[in-house]
């Protein structure tokens, strides 16, 4: 679905070296991000650097091709433990919650999205090491989230457009 921002909001939308996350319509959001085959330096690197940008924005997750890095690479922290996952892969996903969710690429913008309650995900970790991960409630929700900008999917292609609608991150925490 075709998201229009308001006026208001348009500012937000900026990215340069003070707001690193990049806006919608930007390419590499809609772009399906290619596997990480080794974890390297630089992959370390730029894995702490998603925390910290995540960190500053106030977000719960973060995916590389939200700061233009078009490779498989996620953040989950929906407390302060954060996840970082290369190349994460959903094994298993059972049962369902609707929730709100907001995303830091298109911010004043919320809505209810239904996602699996329970997952497994597998990938590799910060050292690259392989491992799986399991998420429930609120950690799953980001997880998938985040998955999905990977294959270049955004929250507003699932989200029920009834429950849509717009409020300044200033007064929200939490978005992915
Ligand atoms: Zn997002």
């Amino acid at each position: 679905m075709k998201v229009v921002v308001p006026d208001e909001y348009k500012y937000l939308y900026v990215t340069d070296d003070e707001h690193p996350i990049v806006k919608i319509p930007a390419p590499v959001l809609y772009e399906k991000a290619v596997d990480v085959e080794r974890v390297t330096k630089r992959h370390q690197m730029l894995a702490d650097n998603m925390q910290r940008i995540m960190r500053a924005a106030r977000g719960v997750g973060l995916a590389a091709p939200q700061i233009g890095v078009s490779e498989r690479l996620i953040v989950v922290a929906p407390e302060n433990r954060p996840t970082v996952i290369f190349n994460p892969k959903v094994l298993k996903a059972e049962g369902s919650q609707i929730g709100e969710e907001g995303c830091l690429s298109i911010p004043g913008l919320y809505g209810d999205v239904d996602r699996a309650e329970f997952v497994e995900i597998g990938g590799l970790d910060r050292k690259g090491r392989e491992s799986t991960w399991e998420m429930d409630g609120i950690a799953a929700r980001v997880a998938l989230h985040e998955i999905d900008h990977l294959d270049g999917i955004l929250f507003t292609e699932k989200v029920d457009p009834a429950t849509l609608y717009w409020q300044h991150p200033s007064e929200k925490n939490k978005a992915e």
